[in-house]
């Protein structure tokens, strides 16, 4: 399904959350102000069910609210005549992206879907769709497309349209990752260490009623313990090694990506858990921002 020699046009996303489930059963995005080690509650009964009758790559309930959302913050927030709730402005970067080499058409199809230019200042709006890293406050960066789309696609090591049953993030930011990653697996649970940050991406993602990513203030290098095993875990911060947490929270058969310290930069890694041990892997060179210990 990845030939390159004929690029497709990104999957539609056609259910309305109107088909998927009634109003009444939607539920706001759940957030744990919690240590990573600590209690979590499961996913929503209701995010449950919606999910499990959810078709396979049609998880994120809401293609409307996500699209009312784009036009509500654009006519309030972005200059005039910037036309960022427009699929256009996101086909454009998603063709950027299949140009780049990105060929998994999961990860194509999430990213046309997602409004990138909602997750940033919106000063840096008519930035969004560039594939450039822009400032999300606290002196942490949202990544680049090329780069958020690279390290997903190796997450799902070309595995088809079949969601990831379970995904932990660290580094929720400003929780455009985890909108993303919402649309590649059944569950998602997105850690980030900084409270303001955590409080911020979880306003706006409960604004956009994604009912199957579960958002937690914590020391993301725990890893998650209630949830786990994961079957994709994806690191936005990088440091000098794997923390222990993540490969024990790896399901086997899962695939880690995270940016590892190496030299004076950052390579991307990937670490697949077998039955018998991880196979480990070394990629790009990346810049991400650095990985740290405790909450604040
Ligand atoms: N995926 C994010 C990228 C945010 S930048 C997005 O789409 O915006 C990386 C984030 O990792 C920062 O917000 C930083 O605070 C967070 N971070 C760094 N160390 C962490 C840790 N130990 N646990 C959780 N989050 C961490």
């Amino acid at each position: 399904m990845n030939d390159s020699t004929k690029p497709r046009p990104p999957r539609a996303f056609p259910l309305s959350l109107e088909r998927l489930a009634p109003a009444a059963q939607r539920a706001p995005v759940p957030s744990r102000q919690e240590p990573a080690g600590g209690r979590a509650t499961p996913v929503a009964a209701a995010a449950r069910s919606v999910v499990a009758k959810a078709p396979a790559g049609v998880l994120l309930r809401p293609q409307r609210p996500l699209h009312e959302a784009a036009q509500d913050r654009a006519r309030h927030a972005t200059p005039a005549g910037i036309g960022l709730d427009s699929e256009l402005v996101r086909q454009r970067m998603v063709q950027k992206l299949r140009a780049l080499g990105v060929r998994d058409e999961q990860v194509l199809s999430a990213m046309q879907r997602v409004p990138r230019h909602l997750f940033v200042d919106t000063a840096l709006a008519n930035q969004a769709y560039e594939d450039t890293s822009l400032p999300i406050g606290l002196q942490q960066t949202i990544s680049k497309p090329s780069v958020v789309a690279r390290m997903l696609e190796l997450m799902l090591g070309g595995r088809g349209p079949q969601p990831l049953p379970r995904i932990l993030e660290i580094g929720t930011g400003c929780g455009y990752q985890a909108a993303v990653l919402a649309l590649l697996g059944r569950q998602v649970i997105s850690v980030e260490r900084l409270k303001p940050l955590h409080d911020k991406s979880r306003e706006l993602l409960r604004s956009m009623r994604i009912d199957n990513l579960r958002l937690v203030w914590g020391d993301g290098m725990l890893g998650h313990g209630p949830n786990a095993p994961y079957d994709g875990i994806v690191s936005a911060a990088g440091g000098e090694a794997l923390p222990p947490a993540w490969l024990e929270q790896l399901a086997v058969g899962g695939r880690l990506v995270a940016p590892v310290v190496r030299g004076g930069g950052q390579v991307i890694v990937l670490v697949q858990r077998t039955e018998t041990g991880f196979v480990r892997s070394e990629h790009e060179a990346v810049h991400f921002v650095p990985l740290k210990s405790g909450t604040t």
